[in-house]
Order: structure tokens, then sequence, then C-alpha cells
């Protein structure tokens, strides 16, 4: 990026260089992205992406991290995060109006604080709203397209709202992902006047038992793979003899089958090689395909 474009990004936000994506993923691997910007408001949201659509700069919106797969190269681009300022959130009754770069854990507590349920199921997500709406982030039988009410976009140049059917929300997808150059900005969910103890409790339990079945004390990014049509990834993952199996620093949990754990030491690339294997094995025994849910980014193939 020449001098003259960081000097303008910079007066439109905070602009950084030289950033590890182990700093920017939840999986704690990956090269180096060359510029993160952390817009101050929309204007200075646009006004990135046209500069990069200008000068043909490739860029990446990261929400928090928790769902992509960084290769080990570095990326000469720039990455847009709206974790800084996209942070502003409202209850207005029933409504919540929050920002995209409001952590979906911390909405919870708040709707929780507000005697409001709906949103009990993301307690342990470590999403970004954006991020969540994106994947359509769900769990226990809820998912983000139960609470959503209208979604606020960046599309081009114009911000427009789409209602829970224009999302075209199913199972860990949405519109936004055949969009990759559109941007969430906000979002409004709608939730329920609840008892308050009873939310609690939900909230609670579902902590329990994330903590009770997932490795929480090691670097991922969740569910590696998306469940097959009438079954569960973990199941094949376990048939094919793969839990705790270990490919350079990568290893396949051995409290949660579906979980890629980055021991420490692991490359992007010792993650990959394990998901394609599990992939290729999955596909020989069972001739079942398994669609990777964490997304792969900056990788040359
Ligand atoms: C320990 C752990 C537990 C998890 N449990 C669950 C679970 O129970 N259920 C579940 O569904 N997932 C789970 N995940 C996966 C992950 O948290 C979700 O997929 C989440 O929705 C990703 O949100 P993020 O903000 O981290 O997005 P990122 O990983 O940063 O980005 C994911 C995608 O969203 C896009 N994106 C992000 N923000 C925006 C925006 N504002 N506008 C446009 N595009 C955007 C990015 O470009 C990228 O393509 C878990 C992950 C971990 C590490």
């Amino acid at each position: 990026m020449l001098k003259e474009t960081e000097r303008i990004l910079a007066q439109f936000g905070d602009l950084e260089t030289d950033v590890s994506f182990r700093n920017l993923t939840t999986f704690r691997v990956g090269g180096v992205a060359r510029h993160v910007f952390y817009p101050r408001n929309l204007f200075g949201l646009t006004s990135a992406i046209s500069i990069c659509r200008q000068e043909a700069i490739p860029f990446k919106v990261l929400g928090n991290g928790s769902n992509i797969l960084p290769s080990d190269d570095d990326f000469e681009g720039l990455i847009i995060k709206l974790t800084r300022y996209f942070i502003d959130y409202y209850f207005d009754d029933e409504v919540l109006y929050a920002q995209c770069g409001c952590s979906l854990i911390a909405l919870s507590y708040k709707a929780m604080e507000q005697s409001l349920s709906g949103l009990e199921f993301a307690n342990g997500i470590p999403a970004t709203l954006g991020g969540a709406l994106f994947m359509n982030a769900g769990a226990y039988k809820c998912e983000m397209s139960d609470v959503v009410q209208e979604v606020q976009v960046l599309v081009g140049d114009d911000v427009i709202w789409l209602n829970r059917d224009q999302c075209q929300f199913s199972y860990r997808s949405s519109i936004f992902q055949r969009h990759p150059e559109w941007t969430i900005v906000s979002c409004k969910l709608k939730l329920r006047k609840g008892d308050h103890a009873v939310i609690e409790q939900l909230v609670k339990n579902r902590r329990d038992k994330r903590c009770s079945t997932q490795p929480l004390d090691f670097p991922s990014a969740g569910s590696t793979f998306r469940n097959p049509e009438g079954g569960f990834a973990w199941k094949y993952i376990d048939e094919i003899g793969y839990r705790g199996h270990q490919v350079g620093g990568a290893q396949v949990s051995t409290k949660h089958s579906n979980f890629i754990i980055n021991t420490g030491d692991a490359s992007a690339a010792d993650i990959r090689s394990l998901a394609e294997e599990i992939r290729e094995k999955v596909k020989k025994e069972f001739n079942v395909d398994l669609i990777m849910e964490v997304e792969k980014f900056n990788w040359k193939e």
C-alpha cells in the first residue's frame, strides 16, 4: 500500500501494520496481515472500501476470527475490523439494536440483564454480531435467524436494510456468504420478555455443557465440519479412529472430535492437512462428503 493511502486511511480510523494472524484468529495461526484497519464510523468504512476498490487492494472484513483458517503466508492487503468502534447497542422494549462489532457473548449477557430471552444459546459463541449473522451461528437447536428482525448492510455505497427472509438464512448459511463484497453494519434482534432466573439458569446450563464437552483450553475455531445431512461430523471422525490423531501441532481434540485444536505450535498447514486427511478418509469409508465449516482465507489454492 502506498504511503499516501496509509495517510488517508489513518484519518478515518486506526491503521496498524504487520499484525500476525495469530492475534486475529482463535486458531492462533497464520502469517502476517500487512495492514489492519479499524474504521471509526460508517464514513471511514465506506471510504476504506472504496479506496481498496480504486487501488485494487484486496480486503477482508474480519470479526473475531473465530471461524477462519488463514494460511501461513502474509496477506498483502487490508483487514478491516469493526470490533473497536462499531460496538454500540441499545434496547428498546424487546428489540436489541446493535452494531456488528459487538461481542455476541457480551450481548447475550446484556439481554439476560434486561430479562430478555432469545440469546441464551449464543452465550458461548466467541463471535462478533457480524460474524454470527454471516454464519447464521447457532447452538442447542437455536440460531441467529430465530431472533433477527432486520440487518443493515453496506452494499456498494448504499446502506440498506434486509428483513429476515431477505437474509436467506439456513443451517450455518446466509445470503452474506454469497455476497462477500457486502459488509454487515448493524442489526435489530427481536427478543422476548422472560423470567430473569429462568434465563440465567439456561445461560448457566449452556455454559456448563460447553465447558464439559468442548476443548476450550486450546485454540480452535469450534466445529471444523458442518454436520452432513442426517448425521454428525464428530461420529464419522470417531468411526475412522481419528479422535486424538495429530498432524504436526494440530490435533483432533480428544474431548470433541469435530474440533481441531492447536496444541501450541501448529502451523496453518498442519491444521489444513489434518482436515483434508479426515475428509478423504470419511469419503473413502462412508462415501460422505464432509464440508468445512471453518473458512480458509489467503490460501493460494
Ligand atoms: C470455542 C469455539 C466455539 C464455537 N462454537 C460455535 C457454536 O456453538 N456455533 C456456531 O455457529 N459457531 C461456533 N463457533 C464458530 C464461530 O464462533 C462462528 O462461526 C462465528 O459466527 C464467527 O464469528 P466471527 O465474528 O469470529 O467471524 P470471523 O471468523 O471473523 O469471520 C467469519 C466470516 O464472517 C465474515 N464477516 C465477519 N464480520 C462481518 C461483517 N461485519 N460483514 C460481513 N462479513 C463479515 C468474515 O469475512 C468471514 O467470512 C465456535 C468457535 C470457537 C472458537
